[in-house]
């Protein structure tokens, strides 16, 4: 039955576009048909015997394109066999090439996108975690921000509510600095750890913060860096895929996304956010890692502070209880989120209080100081760097000049503009303009005044910490005035989060 209708569907491929709509609608019905035959049979008959189904069917990687080149929705055989040919190298690259672009312009729909994530999910080696750790297995990701050090505080503080946190981040690319880069400005503190290291670090600590291991969803290391040279990365689909498969390979029991929306996010705009948000949250969910995302305001800088070695001394500030208030809200409600979802409080509310309690208690500073410790940082360092009242850059990487910008008049801040804030920050050295740059963990940003806060004209209203010889680029300072906008009203710096998409 499958072969016959195979065949007739190949008989009259060749006719396909030179055919009137109703035999493309008969065409489309042969193909659906083939595709629920071909997925129960493969089911009942496992992965070793789809491989003779695709040979007997002959998959095309060009017919493939062809089909997505023209608008059609791809089917779970004809996705998986794309990837495998992406990982097995039999894809060339000018096909990798197209089939992206095609992707990009067509855009996959929510069930494409779900068998893509899980197709490069299964691409490579998904992690095992020890069986008592079920239902306990959490991560975050951030679609990135400026001042967004999240990470470093909330991966210890769901340590020390008990969570195991086998968290793989990234660096940063463009004006965004990564969580990796940030922990590197620690002296020792090493990002790449082996999959037996990570369960020792679990099993000790709770929580650790890696790189991500050559062999973990090879697929998207090779789309993506087919993706950033063919202007393909800002599509939702692909971005999902490339994000969840990631996090899906960790083996989570449940995820947290904080989507970024305003001037320093990825994406600027809600609607594109939203979709984003809600389209990882059923990729998750459809890969059985139960996921929520929180829509937050990206349009002024998280925390005081900016920069490498400076978010490390923020977030270590935010883990002794003393944060800037946006960033301890930001990290307890992701942080709640996970906990609730997961059925560790009874309320949201008691979440929330869960982590907080562990910024308070100094428990979530212990288990930060233990994970600095276990990468690689010496016990000395990490005293230096967590004793309280201790002088942080005493440790972390100092910049030789400091230059303050003065405010040009007196009112209430009503709003920093953050991606000035980030174009400068990157220009000294603090970001990538290419991927493989070495970055100064040393430059960066200390706001003096935040939103809401009262400030006279020619009062400090930051100081950048750089390594320019000789005067400090005009440019640089137009940029960062600029960036304040000052009005009479007094305002409120109410929470980031904008929304929750379960
Ligand atoms: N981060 C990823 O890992 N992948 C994307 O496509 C975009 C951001």
């Amino acid at each position: 039955m499958i072969r016959s209708l195979y065949r007739k569907y190949h008989k009259i491929r060749p006719y396909y576009f030179s055919v009137n709509t109703s035999l493309r609608k008969f065409i489309s019905c042969c193909t659906k048909n083939t595709n629920k035959y071909l997925k129960n049979g493969t089911e009942k008959m496992g992965s070793q015997n789809r491989q003779r189904v695709d040979s007997v069917f002959r998959l095309r990687i060009a017919d493939i394109i062809r089909k997505k080149r023209d608008g059609e929705s791809l089917s779970i055989e004809e996705i998986e066999f794309f990837v495998e040919g992406v990982v097995n190298r039999s894809i060339q690259d000018a096909q990798l090439g197209a089939m992206l672009m095609a992707m990009y312009i067509r855009s996959l729909d929510s069930e494409e996108t779900t068998y893509l994530t899980r197709a490069m999910t299964h691409s490579g080696e998904v992690l095992k975690w020890p069986a008592e750790w079920k239902g306990r297995i959490v991560d975050k990701h951030s679609t990135g921000g400026v001042g967004d050090k999240v990470s470093l505080i909330l991966a210890p503080a769901l340590a020390a509510c008990g969570m195991k946190v086998p968290m793989v981040s990234g660096r940063g690319l463009s004006h965004t600095g990564g969580t990796l880069d940030k922990l590197e400005a620690i002296p020792g503190f090493t990002v790449s750890q082996s999959h037996a290291n990570m369960i020792k670090i679990l099993e000790n600590v709770g929580c650790c913060i890696v790189g991500q291991t050559s062999n973990l969803v090879p697929a998207d290391k090779i789309m993506y860096a087919t993706r950033d040279v063919t202007s393909t990365t800002e599509n939702i689909g692909l971005i999902t895929s490339s994000i969840i498969s990631k996090k899906v390979a960790e083996s989570l029991d449940a995820l947290v996304l904080d989507v970024k929306i305003g001037k320093g996010a990825f994406l600027k705009n809600e609607k594109d956010a939203r979709e984003l948000a809600q389209r990882m949250v059923a990729a998750g969910n459809g890969s059985g890692v139960q996921t929520v995302a929180l829509l937050t305001d990206m349009n002024s800088p998280i925390g005081k502070k900016i920069g490498n070695a400076f978010e490390v001394a923020e977030s270590i500030e935010c883990l002794h209880g003393n944060g800037p208030n946006d960033l301890t809200d930001l990290v307890t409600r992701l942080g709640g989120q996970l906990l609730y979802k997961i059925n560790a409080a009874e309320s949201m509310d008691a979440a929330i209080n869960m982590i907080a309690s562990t910024l308070n208690d100094g428990r979530a500073l212990a288990k930060f100081r233990a994970m600095i410790v276990a990468q690689g940082v010496q016990e000395e360092i990490a005293d230096k760097l967590c004793r309280k009242g201790a002088d942080v850059f005493e440790v972390l990487p100092k910049a030789k000049y400091t230059y303050e910008i003065q405010c040009a008049k007196s009112g209430h801040i009503h709003s920093i503009d953050s991606m000035n804030c980030a174009i400068v920050t990157g220009k000294l050295g603090a970001g990538r303009a290419k991927a493989g740059e070495v970055i100064n963990f040393a430059v960066g940003i200390h706001l003096k005044k935040h939103i809401g806060d009262a400030i006279e004209k020619d009062e400090v209203a930051m100081v950048v910490h750089h390594d320019e010889d000789g005067i400090f680029p005009e440019e640089f300072a137009g940029l960062l005035k600029d960036a304040f906008v000052i009005g009479d009203r007094p305002v409120t710096h109410a929470t980031r989060v904008l929304d929750v998409i379960t």
